[in-house]
């Protein structure tokens, strides 16, 4: 039976990189079936909710999911249709879906050693390192209260974790780690907070079932500083829903910004969504500036962990790397000293890529220095 992929791309330039992207995954997955759903600031243009019936009914008969970015201008909050988007929307859609873990690849592609932050010789030590960030509990999905004390005003938000919310990404992060290179780096704050101590707990705990993984707890004051300085001793970094967010935002830095890193959310069955680590980008929606990397390598993401086609998903990332070994780079990966393509001209440059023989003469020709 074909497998279904729900598509949807959202607000902003969320329906640019996806259209970008589906031309790719015309490509190298023609097999699978792509059904378009509403959501965020679109879905209450045309229906009045961020998260209609529709999309709900969508994905409970899709296989996996592909998604864009929602959200608007951050001068434009006060509009209804803005108003509760991202809450409305990606969290109601993880909720819905019991996405619990979020998997964030950060990788170093050679030809990408310019535009990142890193000194050339830390840059070239990484290859590539995952951070895995618990979505389901913490600060965002506490009750949040706001009220006057002493004349003052008051706001709080409860961070909730059980043992058993831990447990799931701790053993989805051992068993990652075992696959991989066996070191395994969990982030918390346990000086200070108590669903920290918690984390930290049962993380150690589990540690015996896992003797081929080494297992070191770090600090998140720390471990942001190491990130910059030396982010070659990270293999597989798991830490919980804030703090998550926030190092791998400063990761994809590290890459060289946000239009680069791919994101998957799985819940306990392996039910995987896929999205771009960045947003909607307001700034430079519908100009056809947008970097569809990301997207794509969501793509990517989605055919090897939901779809086993790891094929097709190196299929995808060669033919990046070799777009940009190639010299072309989008407005927000060119320095002021590439030159800048467009979204869809990069586009057909990675589709061009897609075929071997293409992307084997476009690599002979700059290696002879043509
Ligand atoms: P953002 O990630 O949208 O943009 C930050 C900066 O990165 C901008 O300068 C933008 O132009 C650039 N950028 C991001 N993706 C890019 C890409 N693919 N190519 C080139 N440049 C790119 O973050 P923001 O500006 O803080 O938020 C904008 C909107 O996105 C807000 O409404 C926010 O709530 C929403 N948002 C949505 C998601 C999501 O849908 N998962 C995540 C984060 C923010």
């Amino acid at each position: 039976m074909k497998k279904q992929v729900a598509v949807l791309a959202g607000d902003g330039i969320g329906p640019e990189v996806m259209a970008a992207t589906l031309k790719v995954a015309a490509q190298v997955a023609p097999d699978l079936t792509f059904e378009h759903g509403l959501i965020g600031g679109h879905a209450h243009d045309e229906t009045g909710e961020h998260f209609p019936k529709s999309t709900q009914d969508l994905l409970d008969r899709s296989d996996a999911v592909l998604f864009g970015s929602v959200g608007g201008p951050s001068d434009a909050q006060h509009l209804p249709k803005w108003q509760g988007c991202e809450v409305n929307s990606i969290l109601a859609l993880r909720a819905h879906l019991n996405l619990n873990i979020n998997m964030r690849p950060v990788y170093f592609d050679p030809s990408l050693a310019d535009i990142s932050p890193l000194k050339e010789a830390h840059y070239k030590r990484c290859t590539d390192f995952v951070i895995l960030r618990e979505l389901s509990g913490g600060c965002y999905f506490g009750e949040k209260k706001d009220y006057q004390k002493d004349q003052l005003r008051v706001s709080e938000d409860q961070a909730i974790y059980d043992e058993a919310q831990v447990e799931s990404i701790a053993r989805f992060a051992y068993q990652l780690a075992a696959k991989r290179s066996g070191s395994l780096t969990s982030v918390d704050k346990a000086n200070v907070l108590a669903t920290s101590a918690l984390w930290r707990t049962v993380v150690d705990e589990l540690a015996s079932e896992y003797p081929e993984v080494t297992l070191t707890q770090q600090l998140v004051d720390n471990c942001a500083m190491q990130l910059l300085l030396k982010p070659e001793q990270y293999d597989v970094l798991v830490t919980d829903n804030l703090f998550g967010d926030i190092l791998s935002d400063a990761a994809s830095g590290l890459m060289g910004g946000l239009g680069l890193m791919p994101s998957a959310s799985f819940n306990d069955q392996g039910f995987g969504l896929y999205e771009p680590a960045g947003g909607s980008a307001p700034d430079i929606a519908g100009q056809d500036r947008a970097n569809p990397m990301a997207q794509m390598l969501s793509l990517a993401l989605m055919l090897e962990h939901s779809f086993d086609d790891v094929q097709a998903a190196e299929k995808i990332r060669q033919a990046i790397s070799a777009t940009l070994a190639s010299g072309h780079r989008t407005q927000d990966i060119a320095q002021g000293h590439w030159p800048v393509f467009t979204c869809s001209a990069f586009t057909e440059q990675v589709i061009d890529a897609l075929d071997e023989e293409k992307r084997n003469q476009a690599m002979a020709s700059i290696r002879s220095g043509y």
